[in-house]
């Protein structure tokens, strides 16, 4: 009888994504919003506040990409992404179904302009988003660095519903008591979240309650603007947020800055209307 060798005997390779990371926790938060955590690529470095492509495999056999935010800081070990779940979106459709084990895309390629270099020195930072345009200011808000350039940090975010604010809430309440960076931030931050269609104790869109003044007065600030000497800016919402934005900052002599050029305000679309 002809009987093969064993060594003959060859198994299939499992196919394995290219640019592949293993998605290693998923939390949801609303029937909008989730959030999950990734392996980080060895060669990975980026800067707090930088975006990357990230996807999955597409029906067509083609990656499906699109750009993230990293929420995690620098130093972490893995990455960290908050999410949108688009209910007819061709990567978020099937991306709010991913668990722990699962592998997504992730092009190796950090950009952005929400940089601390990208603004010249100061003494206040403010973060301002609308909903997943927290996803880079969670990442700055775990840098150490952000504390050792600014004294203050204030971190306004703005949702439709409380429940939208929890992924924010959870982190900024969770940092002062971090073994890594609780030490660097002490009392340093500030947080100022507010809904725009759900009662809450504070409501109102950043730009009005900038405009009147109303979070100056309800921090204790002492100030009724942003002052180009000594306050930096940094916006991540939708291209209608991000225009009043610029409009109030630029109002009150605060400059657009790029890595290039760093001014006194830098700004990121948080999506793409
Ligand atoms: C620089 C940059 C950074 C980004 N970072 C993030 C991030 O950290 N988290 C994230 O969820 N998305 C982020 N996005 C948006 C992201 O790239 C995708 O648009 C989103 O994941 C939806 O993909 P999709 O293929 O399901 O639908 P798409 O076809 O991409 O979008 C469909 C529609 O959904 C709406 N939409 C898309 N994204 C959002 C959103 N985040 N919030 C509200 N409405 C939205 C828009 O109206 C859009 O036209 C970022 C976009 C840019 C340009």
């Amino acid at each position: 009888m002809d009987v093969k060798p064993v060594t003959e005997i060859k198994t299939k390779p499992v196919p394995t994504l290219p640019d592949a990371q293993t998605v290693t926790e998923v939390e949801h938060y609303t029937d909008r919003l989730f959030r999950f955590r990734c392996s980080r690529p060895q060669s990975l470095r980026f800067r707090s506040g930088e975006f990357v492509m990230i996807g999955l495999m597409g029906d067509n056999g083609k990656p499906l990409l699109r750009a993230y935010s990293i929420a995690s800081p620098s130093w972490d070990e893995e990455l960290e992404f908050y999410s949108i779940k688009v209910p007819d979106g061709p990567l978020t459709s099937k991306l709010q179904h991913i668990k722990a084990g699962d592998e997504i895309i992730l092009r190796p390629k950090p950009v952005g302009t929400l940089v601390l270099d990208a603004l010249l020195p100061g003494k206040r930072l403010w973060f301002f988003a609308t909903g997943t345009g927290i996803a880079p200011f969670a990442s700055l808000m775990r840098d150490p660095d952000t504390f050792e350039r600014y004294e203050e940090v204030i971190m306004m975010h703005t949702c439709r519903d409380v429940a939208e604010l929890e992924y924010g809430r959870h982190l900024v309440e969770s940092l002062p008591d971090d073994p890594l960076i609780g030490e660097f931030i002490g009392d340093k931050l500030k947080y100022y979240p507010t809904t725009t269609r759900e009662a809450f104790p504070r409501q109102g869109r950043i730009t009005d309650n900038l405009a009147s003044g109303k979070v100056f007065a309800d921090l204790g600030l002492g100030i009724d603007k942003l002052d180009p000497a000594t306050d930096r800016g940094m916006i991540c919402g939708s291209l209608a947020f991000n225009l009043d934005m610029k409009e109030i900052l630029e109002g009150w002599g605060l400059n657009e800055g790029a890595n290039s050029e760093p001014a006194e305000y830098v700004v990121e679309k948080a999506f793409v209307d």
